[in-house]
């Protein structure tokens, strides 16, 4: 990764971590302004919730603050009442809404409810009706089925002529289910039921897309847009070269390197057999690290499906997972990789610039979000400072 002059210099205990990750940050503010110019005329806001995608929303938050982001997305208050100390004049959004009892958090640190159902929307008349003006948005379903009023709810509000005047929604938002497919017939039939709201709510901004939906074309945009994986350098869109810059690098200490022979077999239930001489690395990381079970070489059930396992990178070359993932270990086949290049203390890249994170959950049959998400909390973490 490229040196900045701003970097900090990794600990001791980074340079001896069994499990660590570097994350440049240098990288996720060049993804944010990506980002922003793929928003075109819209501004783009920046998702943080899931503790910034398992990066840490401290300085990922910071980062993003610097480098120009001023709406935020998280998906709880207390990940709110967290960012706002990173981002002091940002307007943070809060996707889950409010419950009855939470209503402090959201005035204390000046966090804006993104309103999320019937429930919602009464208590928060009822609470600013006594407290006085405070933002929140409003969150319309137009398909997903998940958190949002009813567009027949939703347009009865728009002409009911006796709600507060101390109700003020800032935003509309609506969420799309199908963006990672630009061919979806869904984007186009959220996209209309979408302007039919917006149309409702004259004056109010309006934020539909996420990061996938960020690259559909300009329609999608609004006024806001939400980008969260792709600032993480993750892929947003099926089918595409991911133009996003990787941000995390997550590597494994050799615990030790050992020779098996053809015939035996390796890891829980035995159940790979080894059909060549081998030289077998033992690494530091397994499923309690987010490295699933999913990505074994052999003997789950995904793999049973016939799709290979994972793959590590050292040295140049990629190595196979063999065997099942364990807890705290996985063990990868680096007989191919020159005996010299690989000792017990080195380092396996799990994913990284080498080994796009895309790749190995598409072999978990899962997706980068869940593989970020799940980075577990023995990650010895160092971040790559931002200019
Ligand atoms: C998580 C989330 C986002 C960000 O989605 P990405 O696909 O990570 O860009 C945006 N909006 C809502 C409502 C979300 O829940």
């Amino acid at each position: 990764m490229p040196k900045s002059p701003f970097e900090i210099p990794p600990s001791d205990s980074f340079l001896n971590a069994p499990l660590r990750a570097t994350i440049d940050l240098q990288a996720l503010a060049d993804n944010w302004r990506f980002m922003s110019r793929q928003s075109g005329k819209a501004r783009a806001g920046a998702v943080v919730k899931a503790d910034a995608y398992g990066l840490g929303i401290e300085d990922a938050g910071q980062t993003l603050y610097n480098a120009g982001a001023r709406d935020f997305f998280v998906a709880v208050p207390p990940e709110g009442e967290t960012l706002r100390i990173y981002a002091p004049d940002a307007r943070i959004f809060v996707l889950s809404g409010l419950w009855e009892g939470m209503e402090d958090i959201f005035f204390d640190n000046d966090l804006v409810p993104v309103i999320a159902s019937e429930e919602q929307l009464a208590f928060w008349m009822r609470t600013v009706a006594e407290h006085g003006d405070h933002p929140c948005a409003m969150h319309v379903d137009t398909g997903f089925n998940r958190l949002g009023l009813s567009m027949e709810d939703a347009l009865y509000l728009a002409s009911d002529v006796s709600r507060p005047a101390s109700f003020s929604p800032v935003l509309l938002l609506s969420h799309l289910a199908c963006a990672d497919d630009p061919a979806s017939p869904m984007n186009q039939k959220q996209l209309e039921a979408f302007r039919t709201i917006r149309a409702a709510f004259e004056g109010i901004e309006a934020s539909l897309s996420a990061s996938a939906g960020t690259f559909l074309d300009s329609d999608y945009h609004f006024d806001l847009t939400r980008p969260g994986i792709s600032l993480y350098g993750a892929e947003a869109v099926n089918g595409v070269a991911n133009p996003m810059k990787p941000v995390v690098k997550a590597e494994a200490r050799i615990i030790q390197v050992r020779n098996a022979k053809a015939g035996e077999t390796v890891s829980y239930g035995a159940a790979c057999t080894l059909n060549r001489d081998s030289r077998l690395a033992i690494a530091s990381v397994g499923y309690a690290d987010g490295y699933l079970r999913n990505l074994s070489g052999h003997g789950v059930a995904l793999r049973n499906t016939g799709l290979s396992g994972a793959s590590g990178f050292i040295a140049g070359h990629k190595v196979p997972v063999v065997g099942r993932v364990t807890m705290d270990m996985t063990i990868f086949d680096v007989t191919d990789v020159p005996e010299k290049a690989v000792s017990a203390g080195d380092y396996i890249e799990v994913f990284g610039p080498n080994m796009p994170i895309d790749d190995v959950a598409r072999n978990a049959g899962t997706i980068g979000y869940e593989m970020l998400t799940s980075l577990g909390l023995r990650y010895e973490r160092h971040y790559l400072e931002a200019e």
